[in-house]
């Protein structure tokens, strides 16, 4: 019997692999810009980390951890996202006492949750994200929203939409929630299930709610701008001053208020439609906590960050052909002409690897149609040919796949030929990266 996937899990095979990694790599360089080095922290945390730093009142902790008690009986989640995990390493490995503030860490990798797959939703997904501690300042916050527009910059996003709002500090929230809650009540026997549980826990989460009706009802709550506190207040202005120095556009949605419980201050989301009209949900999501490292028993640390989904941004990008030249094609294919060229080809094909082409040969003697068309297959730009006759006499036949152009090299000075041909045919040192 065949054994399906897991359900909402994904296989990323070859080309769409490359072009995850690729994006790995773009937003690795940006977040490198601006002065952020990697933090790999374990997928498995304990449960701990994410009740008390993702928050008891977020639907990821309400409901959707992959949690289970390990075989020594304690339980463990796989992470739902990174911060709370990041904020767990800077405490348990004393990072605030040996790195330099602000801390800045960027990371990668898949994270868990168990929602209802849909587009652009799975129950496993790879996140990229930065964590900026240790400077409570608008400045920070600014910065850190300057990068994650720049990193959708520099992977060739023409217009994606920022949208910022502010949820205050301690006491704006206070005040807030109190007044969503006598609003609220007046509401909540015509609204959902989850929104019931949200006005015990948190208030501020049913401004999230999904669901349409809900939606209608929230649209006339009390908004957060009459609740905020005089410094939060200035200090909201003065990120988007900062912001509008820089020409960045924003839009100022005070229905924001992000799904995790660390967030204080300025949030914000960046969303991107692809020419389909298909909207793939927030593609990078991110704001400014306080707390977090100090519940897990470190200092007074404040901090702001932002994650995105690849997946998303892949489906955003692919719509709007910005990953046409992502290859995973081979730069060689070498082809032996009969039996007795078979070792010779296996050894040029290893030389030219290790000169740093990327390179082929079927290991098996092939009718020179099959030949031709498994380099079609591996999308190879040049093929490499040769037999008895080419061996004795130390060349074999260069042959660009594109143009069909075919010329004898020398295998004395292979590394110079192939390098001469790559360079004649415009793909300059890209297949040396
Ligand atoms: P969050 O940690 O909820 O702020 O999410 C940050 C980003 O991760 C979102 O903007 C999405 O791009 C992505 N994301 C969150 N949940 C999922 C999911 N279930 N499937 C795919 N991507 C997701």
């Amino acid at each position: 019997m065949e054994i399906a996937s897991v359900k909402g899990t994904h296989d990323v095979v070859g080309q769409e692999a490359a072009e995850e990694r690729y994006i790995e790599m773009v937003m690795s360089s940006a977040a490198e810009l601006y002065g952020y080095s990697e933090i790999i922290p374990p997928v498995l945390e304990y449960t701990e980390v994410f009740s008390r730093g993702t928050g008891g009142s977020s639907d990821i902790v309400r409901k959707e951890m992959y949690t289970f008690l390990d075989k020594g009986d304690r339980s463990v989640t796989l992470r739902p996202e990174f911060t709370a995990g990041v904020a767990r390493a800077i405490v348990s490995g004393k990072l605030y006492a040996t790195l330099d503030t602000p801390i800045k860490l960027y990371y990668h990798g898949p994270a868990f949750r168990y929602e209802r797959p849909q587009l652009g939703r799975y129950r496993q997904f790879n996140q990229f994200g930065v964590e900026c501690l240790g400077q409570d300042s608008p400045e920070a916050d600014a910065e850190c929203i300057l990068l994650a527009v720049q990193s959708f910059q520099m992977l060739g996003f023409k217009n994606v939409h920022l949208k910022v709002n502010t949820i205050g500090d301690e006491e704006t929230r206070k005040n807030y929630r109190e007044a969503l809650k006598a609003y609220f009540a007046g509401h909540i026997e015509e609204m959902c299930g989850d929104c019931h549980e949200r006005l015990e826990l948190n208030p501020m989460r049913i401004l999230d709610c999904k669901v349409e009706a809900d939606q209608k009802i929230a649209a006339d709550a009390p908004r957060i701008d009459k609740y905020l506190s005089k410094g939060s207040e200035e200090r909201y202005f003065k990120t988007l001053s900062i912001l509008n120095d820089f020409g960045i556009e924003y839009e100022k949605d005070d229905s924001l208020v992000r799904g995790l419980d660390y967030y204080s201050e300025i949030v914000f989301e960046i969303h991107a439609v692809g020419p389909s009209g298909t909207d793939y949900g927030a593609l990078c999501g991110g704001g400014h906590y306080g707390g977090l490292i100090e519940q897990f028993g470190g200092p007074e640390m404040a901090g702001v960050g932002f994650a995105v989904g690849l997946e998303r941004i892949q489906s955003v990008m692919k719509e709007e052909n910005l990953l046409g030249f992502v290859e995973t094609g081979l730069d060689l294919y070498v082809m032996p002409v009969g039996e007795g060229a078979l070792e010779g080809a296996f050894q040029l094909t290893e030389q030219a690897r290790l000169l740093g082409f990327s390179a082929e040969t079927p290991l098996a003697s092939l009718k020179m149609g099959s030949l031709f068309k498994k380099a079609e297959k591996r999308k190879a730009k040049f093929a490499l040919i040769l037999g008895e006759d080419e061996i004795a006499k130390g060349v074999a036949q260069l042959k660009n796949l594109q143009t069909k152009e075919q010329k004898e090299i020398k295998l004395s000075s292979l590394d110079q030929e192939l390098d001469a041909a790559f360079d004649a045919a415009g793909y300059g040192e890209e297949h040396k990266e």
